[in-house]
């Protein structure tokens, strides 16, 4: 038996054991009493009875081995600014802020909603809140009035910290009266407002709620707030999934757990080391900036790169496609984790740019988020000469669920797999309609995690243990599983292949198809850059598969013409490789696709369009325009 192998079979047969040995990787203040608790199964408790602090361990831990080492790195290509912070300086940081919330009131367990840019105060404020046992929530910096206000509802938190803006592509993006706006829409108001003034925009402050943070952080220059110690149970925060397939979900996290969640995946998978640095190019509003950027490198005494910008363009704000290989050999990153929507946007810029630093330091490059298509992974792992690990998760889980542990035992992706499961995640392919479980090769099924689910997985959705139960644990009648809501299959070797959203299934007169293969294939055309494919009602099949191309030569969307023998080859590719069902009904071409803010593509918003229905929760979207454009194809007058 391989290592990696069985490593995982004492995760699942001894699960209390296996995890007992890794929550030795954190630091307790009482040690756990109980391992594992699922007397109220789904709801699974982990290390109940221990107490332990996220901040104690990602930051007052590693003071006396490493107090002057980097632990922050914030780079602004929007600002042009770089600086560094030690672990000693980041823990000065962090009890300014702390100091400064518990001057406006916050304490354990009230929330403060988050609402920030990319810079350095938005971790030092995650890692107050922490400190103080109090719950974050951090919404994406820049989201819409709407979409913050819902979250300030469901949330309900004491004080809402943020700052005068955001700035993106050299555009400046005033968040102050996005928050006005959705302050004055929502229910619930905060009792004070705390802003960060970068000298971006102005900012109208309202008398006795809203306070600028310099003046308070300058007043606790010198304060020392010793972390409060949190059952392992006690919520750390709660997170929004991102909105790609409806309402968002409100994911409650608990402490310990995640905590010991991070510490084994920063070992047995990033295989990130002390002392060494680490490079996210996510966002503090996505899981895998608060996983990633934030708690995990720094929980394994990794210099973390806090990054603010574009991929295409450089300190001195001119453009520079090759930023971030500039860093990998400024700061000798040995891990990168980045999604592939970044990848296809490098893909376009010169592939010299690759070759032009020293990479030596980079051991892997990490991406999630959305299928890794063949023809990218390729081209970014021949660039690079590094291995590209795909990993496959959830908001919902924390840390990755596919991909493969390379810190416990060497082991290659397989392209257009993210790989196999990870310890702790029992993981099965259920027949969808049956709920029978499928043993086979390459039988397709919806991929599921059987309870109990591993620490760092999230506890409940806030505030609604139904919503939980109703949400992800009843598609199988009586069985305790968790749907991931994504369709799959497992070869031989047992390595997972995604095919897509369970929503996004087509099925073409009684046959079902994934809308990600009819995608592969067209996507391996030479003439397309992307694209997107729904399933779309008809009378006669049931359903039939649409595609929306955005084509690599602007100057097909203007030319009847090559559209239509551009449509031609698209068809004729899919029913060559697919079979004539898979065959689209039509190929429209469009500049963009709609997608939500981090990068994934919003198919139920455009088979919502196509089929003349109301497209739904649009709050996450990045472009509404591009959803415009698909809606005049689909109806040209
Ligand atoms: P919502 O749940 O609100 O609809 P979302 O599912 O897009 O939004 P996330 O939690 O950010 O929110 O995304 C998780 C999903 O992203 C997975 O369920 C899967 O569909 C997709 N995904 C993530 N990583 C991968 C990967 N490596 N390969 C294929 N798909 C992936
Ligand atoms: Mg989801």
């Amino acid at each position: 038996m391989s290592r990696y192998a069985e490593f995982y079979r004492r995760s699942i047969e001894a699960p209390e054991s296996f995890w007992a040995e890794q929550a030795e990787l954190i630091e307790w203040k009482t040690p756990p009493g109980q391992i594992l608790d699922t007397s109220r199964a789904p709801f699974v408790r982990w290390f109940a009875g221990g107490t332990t602090n996220l901040c104690h361990n990602a930051v007052d831990r590693h003071l006396a081995a490493r107090g002057d080492q980097a632990a922050l790195i914030a780079v602004s290509t929007e600002t042009g600014t770089e600086k560094t912070y030690s672990f000693r300086e980041l823990h000065a940081e962090v009890q300014r802020v702390a100091a400064t919330l518990m001057a406006l009131g916050v304490g354990k367990g009230d929330r403060v909603l988050i609402y920030m840019p990319m810079i350095p105060e938005a971790a030092f404020t995650m890692l107050a809140c922490v400190r103080l046992g109090a719950i974050h929530c951090v919404v994406f910096g820049g989201f819409a009035s709407a979409s913050l206000a819902s979250r300030i509802e469901d949330a309900t938190p004491k004080v809402i910290v943020s700052a005068d803006a955001g700035s993106r592509g050299g555009k400046v993006i005033a968040y102050k009266p996005l928050l006005d706006e959705a302050m004055r829409l929502s229910t619930h108001q905060p009792e004070a407002v705390l802003l960060f003034d970068r000298g971006l925009a102005p900012m109208d402050l309202k008398e006795g709620r809203d306070h600028l943070a310099a003046p308070l952080i300058e007043q606790h220059r010198d304060a020392q707030v010793p972390c409060t110690w949190l059952d392992a149970t006690d919520i750390s925060y709660t997170i929004y999934t991102s909105g790609t397939t409806g309402r968002p979900k409100g994911v409650q996290r608990d402490t310990g757990g995640y905590a010991v969640a991070l510490a084994a995946s920063m070992k047995h998978i990033f295989d990130g080391r002390p002392g060494e640095t680490y490079f996210s190019t996510s966002d503090i509003g996505w899981v895998v900036g608060h996983s990633y950027i934030v708690y995990g490198p720094l929980i394994a005494g990794m210099a973390t790169i806090m990054y603010e910008g574009l991929p295409t363009q450089g300190l001195d704000r001119q453009p520079d496609g090759g930023i971030w290989w500039r860093l990998v050999e400024k700061y000798k990153v040995t891990a990168m984790f980045s999604a592939p929507t970044a990848v296809r946007v490098l893909k376009k810029q010169d592939p010299a740019l690759l070759g032009k630093y020293d990479l030596s330091s980079l051991r892997a490059l990490f991406l999630a988020g959305e299928p890794l298509d063949e023809p990218t992974a390729r081209w970014i792992s021949e660039g690079l000469g590094v291995p590209i690990i795909d990993n496959y998760w959830q908001t919902e889980s924390g840390w990755p669920i596919l991909t493969v542990a390379n810190g416990v035992e060497r082991t290659d992706s397989r392209f257009g797999s993210p790989g196999i499961p990870m310890y702790g995640y029992k993981v099965k392919i259920l027949n969808e309609s049956t709920g029978e479980e499928l043993t086979g090769a390459n039988e397709k099924g919806v991929v599921v995690i059987e309870s109990p689910t591993p620490p760092g997985f999230m506890q409940t959705v806030w505030r609604d243990d139904e919503r939980f139960i109703n949400t992800y644990w009843k598609s199988v009648p009586g069985k305790l599983v968790y749907s991931t809501f994504d369709w799959g299959i497992r070869d031989k070797d047992g390595y997972y292949y995604i095919l897509g959203r369970t929503d996004d299934v087509i099925n073409v007169a009684g046959h079902r198809l994934g809308t990600r293969e009819i995608e592969e294939s067209i996507s391996g055309h030479a003439q397309v850059a992307e694209v997107a494919v729904v399933g779309v009602a008809d009378a006669l099949k049931g359903q039939v598969a649409t595609a929306f191309v955005v084509p690599k030569d602007g100057a097909v969307l203007g030319d009847a013409q090559a559209a239509l023998t551009l449509e031609g080859e698209v068809m004729k590719q899919v029913a060559d490789q697919l079979g004539a069902l898979a065959r689209p009904a039509r190929v429209h071409f469009v500049s963009a696709l709609p997608k939500t803010r981090s990068g994934k593509l919003l198919r139920r918003a455009i088979q919502a369009v196509c089929e003349g229905r109301d497209p739904g929760d649009l709050t996450t979207i990045e472009d509404p325009g591009a959803l415009q454009q698909v809606r005049k194809a689909v109806v040209p007058h």
